[in-house]
Parts: C-alpha cells; structure tokens; sequence
C-alpha cells in the first residue's frame, strides 16, 4: 500500500517494480536517469528510494520526488534519518500491539480460571493476581498491589481462621520455590473453625517459555477453592458411619434373634414356621452382604482400604472360592472345572479381597447358567513369566496355550461360562454400581463395582467378553512381583 504526501502524482504503479527492489536489497536508490514517463511528464528531475530498515526486517521504503534539485549528500542523510526513525516507529508501535494482545489474552486466560493465581517475582513482589484468587482470600485488588508475598500472606491470615502450621506450611513451600529448593510444593489451608474455606494451594517454579532453556522467573501460587470437595467427603464419610451404625448393627442383632428361634430357643418351631424363618434369615444375610459390599466400595473409592499385602499362590485361592460355591453348585447341577497353572509364579496381594473377587464371579456364572452346563476358571502366565517364575534352567516343553491369550508380566484369571451371555453395550455398564442389565436381576449390582476396584486395586485389569446367548468369560490381571 502507498501512502503520499504532497501533490498528487499518478506514479504509483510506475515504480513499485523500484521499491520492491529496494525493501529487498534494503539499501538506498537516486535515480537521475530512466525516470518512468508518467513522473518525467510532472517535471520531476530525480527519484529517491531509502528502505525503511527496523531491527528485524524492512518494513517498506520511502519516495521522494525532487522536481529542481537533485538532492545532495547531505539531503539524502536527512532522509536517510528520517527513514529509520520513522521505521523505529513503526516498529514499536508493531511491538506495543503485539504485547498489548498478549498481555490482553493472558489477562482473560487468568480471568476466567476458577483456580486463584498469583506471580511472585524472585524477589518476593507480587507482579499479578487474578480476580479469582482476591474471591478466594476475601481480600480486595488493593492487598495485591506494590506488596510482597509475605505482606499479602500476612493481609490475609488476619482475616482468617486457619491454623498457624498450615501457614507455617505455606511460607515455607513458597520461600523453597522461590529459592529454587523445590520447583513444586502443595498443601492444605484446612481445620479452620467457623464459616471458612478449604483452599488447596500449590506452589511452582515459574519459567519463561522464550528461548531454547528455560530461565526461572519466580514462583506461582495456585489456590483452588476444596471446600466443596471436602463438604461431599464428609457426606460420604457421613453416609458410611450411618451405614455401619444405623443398619448394620440392627440387622445383625435381627439376624441373632432368627438364629435364637431357628434353634427353639423360645420353644420347638413347626415345618412351616421353620421355613418362614429361614427365609428371612437369607434374606436379612443378603441384605448383610449388600451393606459389607457397599461398605468395602466406599473404602476403596476412597483409596482408605488397606490391602493386607502378602506373597501368595493364586491357585490355592481360587479353588478355596470354587469350594466355598461347591454346594450352590450342586445345587444348579452346575460342574466347575478349574484349569490352574500350579507353577505360577507368587504375587504379592490380598488374598481375602481375592477370593471374594473369584467367588463374585462364580457366583454370577452360576446364577446367569442354566442347569447342567460348565463353567471353568482358567488360571494362566505367559509362557515366559511362567519359566522365569519356575527357574531358567528348568526347561519346559509344554505348548503356550494359544486361546489363553495371556498378558506379559502379569497372572490372567478366567471364569468362563455358557450362559446368557452380555450385550456388547453392557460391558462397560456392569461393572458400574448398581448396574444391572438385562432381564435377569434380583442381586444387587454391587459385585463387579467391588470386583473392578479391587482389582485395580492390586494393579490390574478387568473386563468380560461374551457372546450373547452363548456365553461370557470374565478376565482379570493381577500384575507379578518386579522381582519375578
Ligand atoms: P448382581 O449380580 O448382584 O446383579 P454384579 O455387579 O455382580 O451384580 O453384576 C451386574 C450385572 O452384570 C448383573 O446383574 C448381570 O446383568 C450382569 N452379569 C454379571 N455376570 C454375568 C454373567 N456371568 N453372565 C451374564 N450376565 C452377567
């Protein structure tokens, strides 16, 4: 684009060949001779083309006409001047925008964050803080302005209630950071009494991003507001105590009290009254089972259940399982075959939580089975982790057994069966809580939820395959011992 001054000349389309050449090779042009007709037509006698060169880049050039004198060294110097001042100019002016914008765009980034965050210079001023973080300390803008991090902590544990080692924690976590002994520090303003927030805070080592390495410009404190957080974890917690104390212990003693009259403690009971009795006994026991269940969920959703860790032999415990369903078996004249790899390897686990895994799924094959039909528990290493396990020296022949599809590094467990099978979307479905498909219901939709925690629990995987009509095989991984 051409921007004139003076009196007008139709010469722009003349010379732009000119000034192309000029911006390129970026040094000064006085043409005396070869003026383009149109400017020789006008009585202009000379034409000078000084670029206007900016630090990085030319941005453009400058034309001057001289219709009676042709310029001399000194006139050219003065435009000279004038040219690269002009594209100083212009290149602030370039600069200004494009920091106004970053700025402009960092300001919204930071202004639609729900988390509080604060700049801390090296040397301790706050250089910025968002709205959110003077919301989430109840302070006005002011008490982040011309101040240090120690003034603005201080501001702001007058106003509060939280315990002095949490600010303790605080002022440490960021004087570590800003002295480059930690480059990530987190904590907890907590316990506070009265109407007072949770506030999670972390503190970082803040980098500028410029150049290849990345230099430390001061600290970031992140605040974010866990009071809602922690409000749904005493409801939780809340919810488990009623639980415990509410339900369970009224039904166990409900349960006592059947015992008492199934044993004729209170007098000899008839056929029929036997019988009333008993269902209610199974019924108050499943009723027991569904609260344990859901009570053990709660604790490994909230990672509080301890696994008893200890070295163990799978097969063993899986064919405890399988012995402890033998009768409900029986019953269904259902045959459990069990296909277990004796050298396999030891993992370390919770064996009690195991089993009730295995007889979950056992449960499930042989309440979803019709009569007379097979169900079979496969345990299986790869073929590698299994010779590591029983020593390199030994070698074994014994073919890898292709359909067992074994997962390196860890123990696969199978529980197939050939029921009525799940619906490709209803794999996910089932092992969420309470979910239950199909036409078939009546349990509690609790078992594959306590399943898959446990599992993941102990590091491993679960899932099911099936074919509608034909079957399902639950798997599920334990991960081996690193060692092995
Ligand atoms: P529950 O068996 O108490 O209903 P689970 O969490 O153990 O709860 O199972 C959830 C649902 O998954 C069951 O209700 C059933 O619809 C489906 N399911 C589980 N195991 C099988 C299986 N072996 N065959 C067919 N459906 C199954």
């Amino acid at each position: 684009s051409v921007v004139q001054v003076g009196p007008p000349l139709p010469m722009a389309q003349h010379f732009a060949e000119l000034a192309r050449r000029v911006i390129a090779s970026g040094r000064p042009e006085l043409l005396l001779e070869g003026l383009p007709p149109a400017l020789a037509q006008h009585s202009a006698r000379a034409l000078l083309i000084v670029p206007l060169r900016a630090t990085q880049r030319t941005l453009g050039c400058i034309c001057v006409y001289y219709g009676e004198n042709v310029p001399n060294a000194p006139d050219r110097e003065t435009v000279a001047l004038f040219a690269t001042q002009a594209a100083a100019a212009v290149e602030s002016i370039e600069l200004f925008t494009a920091v106004r914008t970053a700025r402009d765009q960092m300001a919204s980034v930071l202004a639609s964050t729900r988390e509080g965050i604060m700049l801390i210079a090296p040397d301790a001023r706050v250089v910025i803080a968002n709205a959110a973080l003077h919301q989430l300390c109840g302070l006005g803008q002011q008490a982040t302005r011309d101040t240090t991090i120690e003034q603005f902590l201080a501001a702001w544990e007058r106003s509060t209630l939280y315990p002095p080692e949490d600010w303790a924690a605080l002022r440490r976590g960021v004087d570590d950071v800003l002295a480059g002994r930690e480059s990530f520090v987190t904590g907890a303003l907590t316990e506070g009494t009265g109407p007072v927030r949770f506030v999670e805070w972390t503190a970082l080592t803040a980098l500028s991003s410029d150049g290849e390495v990345p230099v430390r410009r001061g600290a970031l404190l992140v605040l974010r507001d866990i009071t809602e957080a922690r409000e749904s974890e005493r409801l939780r917690e809340d919810l488990t105590h009623m639980i415990v104390h509410d339900l369970r212990s009224p039904l166990a003693s409900v349960m006592a009290s059947i015992e008492l009259l199934l044993r004729g403690v209170s007098g000899q009971l008839n056929g029929s009254q036997h019988h009333v009795l008993s269902i209610a006994n199974t019924s108050a026991q499943q009723m027991l089972d569904m609260i344990s269940t859901l009570l053990d969920i709660n604790r490994l959703e909230a990672g509080r259940m301890p696994l008893d860790l200890k070295p163990c032999a799978l097969p063993p415990l899986i064919a405890r399982a399988a012995e402890q369903l033998a009768s409900l078996a029986h019953d269904r004249r259902i045959v459990v075959q069990l296909d277990l790899d004796e050298t396999l390897p030891h993992i370390s686990a919770d064996g009690g939580l195991l089993v009730r895994v295995v007889q979950n799924l056992l449960g499930n094959a042989l309440k979803f089975s019709s009569r007379g039909s097979t169900v079979l528990i496969r345990a299986y290493a790869s073929e590698g982790d299994r010779r590591r396990a029983i020593g390199a020296a030994q070698e074994d022949s014994s073919p890898s057994p292709g359909a067992y599809r074994p997962s390196p590094g860890a123990i696969t467990v199978s529980v197939s069966d050939q029921g009525i099978g799940i619906a490709p979307k209803d794999r996910e479905k089932i092992f969420a809580k309470f979910g239950q498909v199909g036409e078939r219901r009546g349990g509690t939709g609790l078992g594959l939820t306590f399943c898959k925690l446990v599992v993941e629990a102990h590091g491993g995987r679960i899932w099911v395959e099936s074919a509608p009509g034909s079957g399902s095989t639950f798997f599920f991984t334990l991960p081996l011992q690193r060692s092995q």
